[in-house]
C-alpha cells in the first residue's frame, strides 16, 4: 500500500517509583505493531533527563538489548510505532520527539492528522518560526510550547493549544512530572488508558497493548479530554469534551485495529463478526467454503460462514515474518508480494466454489492478485464479500490517499469491478449496516468520511491540491546526522528550543 498512510500507534507509561518503564514501553510497542512497522522510538524519563532511542525498523530490530539497557530506568516513558510511505525519511519520520522550550522540556508522540496544518504552519511562520520538516507533529510541539509561555502548567498549555489545532490526534506528552494523554474534540484515534496491579498508569492507542502488559483497561479517554498523571493520580480537563460530534474513526473496526482490543465497549472481533453475518444476509451464495483474508479479513468470514452455515475453511497461510510494509529484495513486483506473503491452501479451494471476505477495496489492485492466486489453485467460483462500503473519499484524519484518482471505487461500479478482478460475485458491506458494527446506541458517533462523505469538520478547500502537496514533497535524510535527526540515542543532548526534530507529514 505505498500510497496510503495508516495509523501511528502511541503507548505512555507513569509508575509512582522509578522502574524499568523502558521494557512495559517495548511491550506495549510490540502490541502495537500493527499499526505502524515503518519506524519506532522510546523516551525514557529519568528524573528530567530523557533518554530516547527511535529509528526505522520493527520494534524487535530496533531495541536490542543494547539499546535497551541505554535507556535504563526512569519512572515516565514514551513510545511510537509508525507507519507512513514509503521511501520518505523513514529514519527521520520517527516519534516520539523531544524538546526544550523556555520553559523546561517535553517528549511527544501521537496519531492522527491535522487538519489546518497548513494555516498554522503559515500563522508561526509569520512569528519567526523556523521548521526543519512539513510534520504535523513539529508544528503541535511548537503551538504548546508557545501557549506554554503564558500558561502555568504543561497542561494548561495543551487545553489551550487545543483551541488552535484542528483534526485528528491522539496524544500523549511527557513532561519531567508528568504524563499526559489528550484526544481531540472528534475523538478521531482511540485512546485508551488501564492500571497494572504494581500501580503504573498505562495509556495507549488500543487496549491490546494494555493487555500486553499486564493493565486492565480502566476507560477510553474522551474526545476533548486531556487526562494528567502524576504523583498525586489522575486529573482531567474537559474543557473542550462534549464541543464536537463525536467521530471514532469506523476504519478502525474495520482494518487498523487488532481484532482482541475494545474499542468504546465494541470488542473489535465482535465488530467484524457483525460485518460478516450482515453481508451474508445481504449477499447470499450458494457456496462450499469461506475463507478470509489474513489478517482484518478473518473474523468477518467467520461471521459470514456462521450466518450462512456455509462451513468456514484456512484458506490462506500468511507469512508471520514480514510486515506490512514488506519489500522483496530485487522484486519490485506487487504480484510478487502477494505470493511472498500470502500462500493458499489448494486443500481448502480446490474444486470449490469460494466465498472470500477482506476488510476492503482500495485500489483494487490486491484482491485482483487474491482472486487470480484462488484461481491458480484450482477454486471453481470466487464470490468476493467485502466487510467495508465502497472506498470512495479523501480522508483527512490519517487514512491519506493521494488522490481519488487512487479509488477503483470512485472510477468503477461494483459489476465492473467484479469483472475486472475476475470474480463471479462481489457484495460490498451496505452503509447502513455500518451502525450495526459498534452498536444501534453509538450509531451517530462514528467518522464513516470515506465511504458516506460526511465529514465531520470543515476540510481542506482545494482538496486535491492539498493533497498532492503533501505527497510530492520529498524528504532528505541526513544519515550522518544523527544528533540533530534524533535517530540516535542522543541521552539528554537537545539542547535548544528550535531543536525539533525532523519528522515526517501525518502522524
Ligand atoms: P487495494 O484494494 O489493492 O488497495 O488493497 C486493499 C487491501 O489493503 C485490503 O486487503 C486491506 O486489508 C488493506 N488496507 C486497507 N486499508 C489500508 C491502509 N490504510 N493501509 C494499508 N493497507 C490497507
Amino acid at each position: 500500500m505505498e500510497n496510503l498512510h495508516e495509523e501511528c500507534g502511541v503507548f505512555g507509561v507513569y509508575s509512582p517509583k522509578k522502574t524499568n518503564v523502558a521494557a512495559t514501553t517495548y511491550y506495549g510497542l510490540f502490541a502495537l505493531q500493527h499499526r505502524g512497522q515503518e519506524s519506532c522510538g522510546i523516551v525514557v524519563n529519568d528524573e528530567g533527563v530523557f533518554n530516547h532511542y527511535k529509528d526505522s525498523g520493527l520494534v524487535n530490530d530496533v531495541f536490542t538489548p543494547e539499546v535497551m539497557a541505554e535507556l535504563g530506568e526512569g519512572n515516565i516513558a514514551l513510545g511510537h510505532v509508525r507507519y507512513g510511505t514509503t521511501g520518505k525519511g523513514d529514519r527521520v519520520n520517527s516519534q516520539p520527539i523531544v524538546v526544550n522550550h523556555v520553559k523546561g522540556r517535553m517528549a511527544l508522540a501521537y496519531n492522527g492528522n491535522i487538519v489546518n496544518y497548513m494555516e498554522l504552519r503559515q500563522e508561526l511562520e509569520m512569528t519567526g518560526a523556523i521548521f526543519h520538516t512539513t510534520s504535523d507533529m513539529e508544528v503541535i510541539s511548537y503551538i504548546i510550547t508557545k501557549e506554554r509561555l503564558n500558561s502555568h502548567s504543561i497542561e494548561e498549555a495543551i487545553d489551550c493549544a487545543m483551541d488552535k489545532i484542528k483534526g485528528a490526534y491522539s496524544l500523549v506528552v511527557m513532561s519531567p512530572q508528568k504524563l499526559i494523554a489528550a484526544r481531540d474534540k472528534n475523538g478521531f484515534k482511540p485512546l485508551c488508558y488501564g492500571q497494572t496491579k504494581d500501580g503504573r498508569y498505562i495509556v495507549a492507542s488500543e487496549s491490546c497493548a494494555l493487555n500486553a502488559v499486564g493493565a486492565e483497561l480502566i476507560r477510553e479517554i474522551k474526545p476533548g479530554e486531556i487526562v494528567i498523571f502524576d504523583k498525586d493520580g489522575i486529573r482531567t480537563i474537559t474543557n473542550h469534551c462534549e464541543k464536537e460530534k463525536e467521530a471514532l474513526c469506523i476504519f478502525e473496526y474495520i482494518y487498523f485495529a487488532r481484532p482482541d482490543s475494545v474499542i468504546e465497549g465494541q470488542s473489535v472481533h465482535k465488530a467484524r463478526m457483525i460485518a460478516g453475518a450482515a453481508l451474508a444476509k445481504d449477499y447470499p451464495v450458494e457456496a462450499d467454503v469461506v475463507i478470509g483474508v489474513p489478517d482484518s479479513g478473518i473474523d468477518a468470514a467467520v461471521g459470514y460462514a456462521k450466518e450462512s452455515g456455509i462451513p468456514y475453511g484456512v484458506g490462506f497461510i500468511k507469512n508471520k515474518y514480514i510486515g506490512r510494509t514488506f519489500i522483496a529484495p530485487g522484486q519490485k513486483t506487487r504480484e510478487d508480494k502477494v505470493r511472498i506473503k500470502l500462500n493458499v491452501v489448494s486443500e481448502t479451494v480446490k474444486g470449490k466454489r469460494v466465498v472470500l471476505i477482506d476488510d476492503s477495496i482500495v485500489r483494487g489492485t490486491t484482491c485482483a492478485r487474491i482472486v487470480k492466486l484462488l484461481r491458480e489453485a484450482g477454486a471453481k467460483e470466487v464470490h468476493m464479500r467485502v466487510s467495508a462500503p465502497p472506498f470512495i473519499n479523501l480522508c483527512y484524519y490519517g487514512t491519506d490517499i493521494e488522490s481519488k484518482e487512487n479509488l477503483i471505487s470512485c472510477k468503477h461500479t461494483t459489476e465492473e469491478i467484479c469483472k475486472m478482478a475476475n470474480m463471479d460475485s462481489l457484495g460490498f458491506l451496505n452503509i447502513e449496516d455500518l451502525s450495526k458494527l459498534i452498536g444501534e446506541e453509538n450509531n451517530n458517533s462514528i467518522c464513516a468520511a470515506c465511504f458516506n462523505s460526511k465529514y465531520p469538520t470543515k476540510i481542506p478547500e482545494n482538496n486535491e491540491e492539498t493533497k498532492v502537496s503533501y505527497g510530492t514533497i520529498t524528504w532528505t535524510e541526513n544519515r550522518n546526522n544523527e544528533t540533530s535527526d534524533g535517530s540516535l540515542y542522543v541521552g539528554n543532548q537537545v539542547t535548544s528550543a528550535n531543536d525539533y526534530l525532523a519528522l515526517g507529514p501525518n502522524n
